[in-house]
Formats: structure tokens, C-alpha cells, sequence
């Protein structure tokens, strides 16, 4: 079946790309591995989405996927596991359950957060477990938090953090910081972080909320108790990029290399959402590479015409 533009992932991005297409006239389908709405399902409560003062992140993605169904995305769930471009310039998507061909892509796959694999992390994640100071920060305000990690992520999210919390840990594994000199020179002015070094977050404390941590020298084998109401995981993100190796370029870290227009470096993919090289990965900017994306590929086809 042919499309005008597919959408691999339905994110937040991935949704607004369909919502802009679908309102240009254009045929789209959108293909969702797992679950429609993408990473922000996971999340109890946004509060920074401009416009929607309090939302829980199932609502938000709930009302994006029925705005784009009702503009007439059709909607696949099944995981994509290769695309490819036609001599003739049409991409063929192949999923588990079939083959489908577009006049243009938009590469909206996301990115997931490492884990540090403690025993419920997952159950306390929303509870006081983080992997995003920038959205959750606030609810901590005026309290004890933990960051844990030692890239720039954790540098720069523990300095943000020191500005409203009263007390910021930041613990690392090494003793020297991976992070870029600037950050970490940032972070050792501040007279509310601690620096706790060569140790590892052992152990989540807490019953349906983390009431703290245990971290373990990583030299002498002590553990530590940290009375702190949140932690931050900043220990990385894995992109969903592994389709996409041969046909698109990545960066280092395995992102999508393409810029603020989307446009990757294969004339008719775009890519968009935190899938893409960018450096704030957020709910907003996920919506707009959505929206400049689909405005993209549809100028593409256009100038292409198809
Ligand atoms: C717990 C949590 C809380 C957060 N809170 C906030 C917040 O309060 N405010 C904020 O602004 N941001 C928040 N974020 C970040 C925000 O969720 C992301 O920036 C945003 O979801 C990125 O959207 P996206 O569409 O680019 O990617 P994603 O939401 O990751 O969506 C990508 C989709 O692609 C699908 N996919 C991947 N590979 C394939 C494949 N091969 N075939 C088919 N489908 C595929 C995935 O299943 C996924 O559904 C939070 C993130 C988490 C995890």
C-alpha cells in the first residue's frame, strides 16, 4: 500500500507530524511499535507543556493520538525492521506484518534513558526516580535530591537542580568527571552540591515513594545513606536509531545527524523528536520537529512530483 509520507513511531513527535500532514492533504501512516504517545506515557504528571498547566503524560499522548486519528492518520502497530529507498526515489518500510512505500519518511523513533538496573527502579520511576531533571526538577523544590552520572548531562542537570533544591549529591563512579571542564568547574562552585565520588547508587529506599539511597564506595566497599526525595538518572540515552544504520548518518552517539529543518543527509527522510541530534529533548521541541518535519516532506513532494 502506498502512502504519501510514513511515520516511523508515534511519539510526540511522530503524532505531530502526522497532524501537520494529515491537514495538508496528505496520506499518512503512522507505525507504532509499542505504544502510541511514545516515552511520555511513562510519565505521572507534565507540567511544563506551554498551555497545559497540569497534565499526566497517558492524557497527553491519549488526546495527541485521537486528534491525529480523527484527521485521518491511519495507524499500524507493529514494529518497522527496515527501510529502503527505489531507484525511483519511493521508500519501502517493512514491518513484521507486511511492506508498505511512501514518497517520503519521517524517521520519529526516540530515545530511550539507560538504566542504573536496581531492584525497583522501574516500580519508583515517577516516585521520586527521574531520568529527566528538566521535567521534574520543580516537584523536588526546596528538598534534598541525588544525581547520578558523571557526563555532562549530570553535570549540567545537578546545576540546574542546585537552583532549587537545598541540597544536591552528585554521584560518580570515577574520580574525575566525563563531562566538559566548563560544567564541572560550574558544579564545584556551588556551595549546595556535594561531590560524591568513586561510588555507585546501590540500593532505592522507599515504599511506593523513594524515601532514599544507598551508595557503596566503589574503593573501600562503605555504604553510605543519602536522605534524599529524588533521584536523578543521568547515565545516558539510547537512541532508536539501529534501523537506520547504512542509510542515515549518526552521530557518535548513535543520534540522528540532521538539523533544525530535519532534513537528514538522504534526500526525502526526515528525522524529528529526540531521535535527532539537538541538544534539549523535550515534549516541545518534539512537537515542533514534528510540525517542521511534516511541512518538510510535504515540500518535498511537491518539488518531487509526487
Ligand atoms: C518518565 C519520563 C518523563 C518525562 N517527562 C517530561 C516532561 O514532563 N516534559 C517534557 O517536556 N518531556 C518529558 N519527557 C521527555 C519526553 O517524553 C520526550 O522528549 C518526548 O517523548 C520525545 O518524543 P519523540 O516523539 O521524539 O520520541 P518518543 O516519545 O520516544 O517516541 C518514539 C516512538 O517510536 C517508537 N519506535 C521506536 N522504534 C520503532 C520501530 N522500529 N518501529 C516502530 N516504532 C518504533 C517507540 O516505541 C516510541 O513510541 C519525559 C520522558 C520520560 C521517559
Amino acid at each position: 500500500m502506498y502512502y504519501d509520507i510514513i511515520i516511523i513511531g508515534a511519539g510526540t513527535a511522530g503524532l505531530t507530524a502526522s497532524i501537520y500532514a494529515r491537514r495538508a492533504g496528505k496520506s499518512v501512516l503512522l507505525i507504532e511499535q509499542e505504544n502510541f504517545g511514545g516515552q511520555i506515557v511513562y510519565s505521572p504528571l507534565v507540567e511544563n507543556y506551554p498551555g497545559i498547566a497540569s497534565v499526566s503524560g497517558n492524557a497527553f499522548a491519549d488526546s495527541l493520538l485521537t486528534q491525529a486519528e480523527a484527521l485521518g492518520a491511519v495507524t499500524e502497530l507493529a514494529a518497522v525492521t527496515g527501510v529502503s529507498k527505489a531507484p525511483d526515489g519511493t521508500f519501502t518500510v517493512q514491518t513484521e506484518y507486511g511492506d508498505f512505500t511512501a514518497g517520503a519518511l519521517i524517521a520519529a523513533t526516540g530515545a530511550s534513558h539507560r538504566k542504573l538496573g536496581l531492584e525497583r527502579e522501574e516500580e519508583l520511576t515517577g516516585s521520586g526516580v527521574s531520568y529527566c531533571a528538566l521535567c521534574d526538577g520543580a516537584f523536588f523544590k526546596g528538598r534534598d535530591v541525588a544525581v547520578a552520572g558523571g557526563g555532562d548531562t549530570a553535570c549540567q542537570d545537578a546545576v540546574f537542580l542546585a537552583g532549587l533544591c537545598r541540597k544536591v549529591y552528585i554521584v560518580h563512579r570515577r574520580d574525575q568527571f566525563r563531562a566538559e571542564q566548563r560544567n564541572v568547574d560550574m558544579l564545584k562552585a556551588l556551595p549546595n552540591v556535594e561531590l560524591v565520588l568513586n561510588a555507585r547508587v546501590t540500593e532505592l529506599k522507599g515504599a511506593g515513594e523513594l524515601t532514599g539511597v544507598n551508595v557503596t564506595d566503589t574503593l573501600t566497599g562503605a555504604v553510605r545513606a543519602l536522605d534524599v526525595a529524588a533521584l536523578f538518572v543521568a547515565v545516558g540515552q539510547i537512541p532508536a536509531t539501529a534501523l537506520f544504520s547504512g542509510m542515515l548518518e549518526l552521530d557518535g552517539r548513535g543520534y540522528i545527524v540532521a538539523g533544525e529543518d530535519t532534513c537528514t543527509g538522504v534526500p526525502g527522510v526526515f528525522a524529528a523528536g529526540d531521535v535527532r541530534t539537538k541538544s534539549v529533548r523535550q515534549l516541545t521541541t518534539a512537537a515542533a520537529d514534528g510540525a517542521v518535519a511534516a511541512t518538510a516532506a510535504c515540500r518535498y513532494l511537491r518539488e518531487n512530483g509526487r
